[in-house]
């Protein structure tokens, strides 16, 4: 079974960043899915917005850091394909669901440093992995990173080299998967305005300005600066982009 447009698993995508890649790629004439951990409402809110702007669009419930749920998954996912889309296939993963953890090295439990493995790091792994057999060759795969892997803060120790981790990975997926025609990047976002971490960068006046202090552009991000990026990545234009980091901060710690 064939499709005429371009489908692109959001994972995340029910809030802030993922949010808007949907959004931004939607407006470029893509088909959406979107997974959401436990805000449906907010999902759901999201499918409409995409419909709204023309395109097909589902919600799946997935949590990233629940390897073991990935086969259930794929199933929902190749059923949601059928039903929605008309197809057996999507084109891009894009792997961007994630928490924000703030602990020093000294204070982090064994249980933390586990859950953040498991979402961004084990997660990302497996869920590529597992999803491989139904993306179209020919696809994009965009991996989430963090400023936090080129420069420190105090307190990003764990979620930082996981990131870094990520860079890596990255490169390897580039590199195994060119035979499939199917290009890998990183997109590595500076601090932007989401509820990620509780939402400091945007609701602590102090946070915000630091970070402003620190961006050659002179503010935080918002999400809007972010979704554009992926949505080139996933274009035509974008298709000799490959193995490559591109950090989206303002410039942040030049
Ligand atoms: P938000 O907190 O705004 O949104 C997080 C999204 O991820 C939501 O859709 C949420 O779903 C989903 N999610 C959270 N935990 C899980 C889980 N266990 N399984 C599946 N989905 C989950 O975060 P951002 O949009 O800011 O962050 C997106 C990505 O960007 C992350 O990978 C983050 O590390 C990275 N990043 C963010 C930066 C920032 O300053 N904001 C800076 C650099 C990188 P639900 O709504 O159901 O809870």
């Amino acid at each position: 079974m064939t499709t005429t447009n371009k489908i692109a698993l959001v994972t995340g995508g029910s809030r802030g960043l993922g949010k808007n890649m949907a959004l931004q790629l939607a407006q470029k004439g893509t088909d959406i899915i979107i997974t959401y951990n436990s805000n449906k409402t907010a999902a759901d809110e999201v499918v409409a917005a995409v419909q709204q702007l023309g395109r097909k669009a589902a919600a799946l419930q997935l949590n990233t850091g629940d390897i073991k749920s990935f086969d259930a998954f794929c199933t929902a996912l190749s059923s949601t394909l059928q039903s929605t889309f008309n197809a057996s296939r999507f084109d891009f993963l894009i792997n961007n669901a994630g928490i924000g953890m703030h602990a020093l090295i000294a204070d982090t439990s064994e249980e933390v440093f586990d859950e953040l493995n498991n979402i961004h790091f084990k997660g990302v792994f497996f869920l590529t992995q597992k999803t491989l057999p139904l993306m179209n060759d020919g696809g994009r795969i965009i991996n989430l990173s963090s400023g936090l892997a080129r420069f420190s803060m105090p307190g990003f120790a764990a979620y930082g080299a996981m990131k870094a981790g990520i860079e890596t990975l990255t490169r390897y997926m580039a590199k195994e998967l060119g035979s499939r025609g199917i290009a890998a990047n990183v997109v590595a976002p500076g601090a932007i305005e989401t509820d990620f971490g509780g939402g400091r960068v945007r609701d602590n006046a102090d946070m915000n300005k630091m970070v402003a202090s620190i961006t050659a552009l002179g503010r935080a991000g918002v999400p809007d600066d972010i979704g554009g990026v992926v949505a080139f990545l996933c274009s035509e234009e974008g298709r000799w982009v490959n193995g490559q980091r591109i950090e989206v901060s303002g410039g942040m710690n030049l």
